[in-house]
This record gives C-alpha cells, structure tokens and sequence, in this order.
C-alpha cells in the first residue's frame, strides 16, 4: 500500500479560546465553559484553569473546590458553530477528504490534494497560519501516515503545536510513548495497566495478541497493531453521526443509588452538549449497566418525536433507570446514548408546530 499523508487538525482548548477572543478580560485568568450551578459541567478548560487541574467533564463544583477563582462563562454554540465552518472552508482549499470528529477537530487525507503540494508538514503548516489569520485561534496539528499516528502528534506538542511522525520514526516514538497517552486508553484502564506494570508502548509491545484480547476486549485487537504502528483506518469524508454516546468507568464502583443518579445525571449532561454541538437530537434514548461482575444491562425507550431539551433528556433517563434493576450489585459503569437522530431543521419545525400547539 502506498504510504499516505494524513493531518490530525484540532483547536486549543477550543470554547474557552473563544470566549478569551472575544471577552477581553477573560484573558489570563482561569476560565471554564459550562454551568457554575451545583450540578453543573466544565464543558472546555483554558490553560491558566488546567494548571490547577480543571479539566472537561469534570463537574463544576470539583473545578471550583480544585480552583476557587474559577470563572464560569456560559457556553455560545452558535459562534462555535460558526468558527467551525470557517475552519472547514479552509481545510477544502487543500482536500475534501475531511473527516470531522466534532466542531474543532478533524482528520484530513492529504496524500493527493488539490494544490499539488508534495510535504503535508507544509500543508499543515499553512493551515495553522490560516486559522489563526481568519479566526485569531491557534490550532495544533499533527502529521503522520495513520490516522492513530497523527491524532497523538496533535496532541504532543500542543497547544500552538505542530509536531510530524515520519514512518521510519514511528516505531520508536510509539515504545517510549507513556500508555496514557495512547488514543483509547483512558485513566481508568491506564491505572489498571499500570498495576499489571504495563507503562509505555513497549510494554504494551511485548504483550501477545491473546494477552492483548485479554486487558482491552475487543479493541485489544486495534491495540495490539498501533502500538506496532499499524492502522489502516480511512478517512471517512462523509460519515454520518448515527448516534451519541458517552459513558464511565468509575474507579471506584458505585454502590448506592444517590451515586448512580448523580454519576448519570453528568453523562446525560454531557451527551446533551454533543446534541447542541451538532444540532441533531434524536427519539430513541439508551441506557447502559455494567456491574462489577462485567454482566451489562442495557434499556432503550424510542419516542414520537425527538428529545428537544435536556430537561426532556433527564427526565425520560430517570424513568428509564427506575425501572432497571440496578441496585443489586456494585456499578462499574454507566453509559447513555441517543439514536434515530433528526437534524436541526427538522427539530425547528418539530419545536414551531408544538409552540404553536401550546
Ligand atoms: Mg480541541
């Protein structure tokens, strides 16, 4: 196969740049987008709250206990949308191989572009000049022939960063890289890994694929070939979102039902924003159970018309996990999803028709 040139382009911390930009003194001081309210969710971190240890997805109330001078800025989907689209129209001057992984993040194939240009680290190069240029945002990017590859270089060096991983380096890059570090392994299976001595991809290297199956489960198969540099995954121009989904494994399982209300109260919050994000929400909403036993329970409800606010979100995942027989044995994690997605205009008629109900 022939060896292609694939850019991972991805925004510094992305919303919370945006408000700097354009709230002059929110600059310089720890800054987080999303709710201060008591349930609230940091949805986007900047630099100066990340160094107190605020992260996304974190909840408001642990950002605020990490970082007191916190500030709360409410987010702003439309201008996100909008610098969005300006990103996009500069990566199609080069290629309409463009796969978005969300509003500020995206793989690009450009082996064969449509200026001819031979080096992808100048491609990227020009890119990250461009968007600071139209949007006074930095972007890192990062240049590989993988996609894997070139997801962890954007990451490597960032924020500002432009980082390259030439075939004949990848091997060695990836036996030093820390296991933490690599696209999948979250905190919870790093620890995990940590305690089986695993720390750096040549431990992980060293492992067989039936070991391999045996830490990851299924994706132990995808493991076992990055770590040896190896990811054939295309870039997908025009994949459809068909469905949501967020989940978490919690370090510790939990044990009452407070904690289950409260952890899943977090995860709907953050799959509404990803329904903001894109404007699609969908009908069928569903619930996962994994127990500390590795048995799932897994529960759909479809309805008429798509779910059109978080509140509808909650209130039908609450229902739902009342009827689950969760109180049986200690929770490991929790996820939930939305499908039968509907897009943006549909969902404006939908919300007209029924105001006009009302
Ligand atoms: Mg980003």
């Amino acid at each position: 196969m022939d060896i292609r040139k694939i850019i991972h382009i991805d925004m510094d911390a992305f919303y919370a740049s945006v408000e700097e930009r354009d709230f002059p003194h929110l600059r310089g001081v720890p800054l987080a987008v999303g709710s201060a309210k008591e349930r609230g969710v940091v949805s986007t971190a900047n630099y100066e709250a990340r160094k107190y240890g605020v992260r996304s997805a974190m909840s408001s109330k642990v950002a605020m206990l990490k970082c007191p001078i916190l500030r709360f800025q409410p987010p702003r989907f439309e201008v996100y949308k909008e610098v969005s689209a300006q990103i996009h129209r500069i990566f199609a001057e080069y290629t309409d191989m463009v796969e978005p992984l969300s509003l500020d993040e995206a793989y690009l194939d450009v082996t064969t572009n449509k200026k001819n240009m031979p080096s992808a680290t100048i491609i990227a190069q020009e890119i990250k000049h461009k968007i600071y240029e139209q949007t006074h945002l930095t972007a890192s990017a990062g240049v590989s022939y993988n996609k894997f590859l070139a997801k962890i270089a954007s990451d490597y060096r960032k924020p500002n960063g432009l980082f390259v991983i030439l075939p004949h380096q990848a091997q060695d890059f990836l036996m030093t890289l820390p296991i933490e570090k690599f696209y999948g392994i979250g905190k919870v299976t790093a620890n995990h890994l940590h305690e089986m001595n695993i720390y750096t991809g040549s431990d992980l290297f060293k492992k067989n694929k039936y070991e391999m199956v045996q830490i990851f489960g299924k994706a132990g198969l995808y493991f076992y070939d990055v770590v040896r540099g190896v990811d054939n995954r295309a870039v997908e121009p025009n994949r459809e979102r068909k469905s949501y989904s967020v989940e978490t494994t919690f370090e510790k399982d939990l044990t009452t039902s407070f904690a289950v209300i409260a952890e899943l109260y977090a995860l709907e919050q953050r799959l509404w924003k990803d329904v903001e994000n894109t404007g699609k929400s969908g009908r069928t909403l569903t619930l996962k159970i994994r127990f500390s036993d590795f048995t799932t329970l897994t529960r759909s409800h479809s309805s008429e018309v798509p779910l059109l606010s978080f509140h509808q979100l909650h209130k039908t995942a609450k229902r739902m996990l009342k009827r689950m027989d969760y109180n049986a044995k200690p929770i490991r994690l929790l996820g939930i999803g939305i499908s039968n997605l509907i897009d943006d205009t549909e969902i404006k008629d939908i919300q007209l028709s029924m105001d006009f109900e009302d």
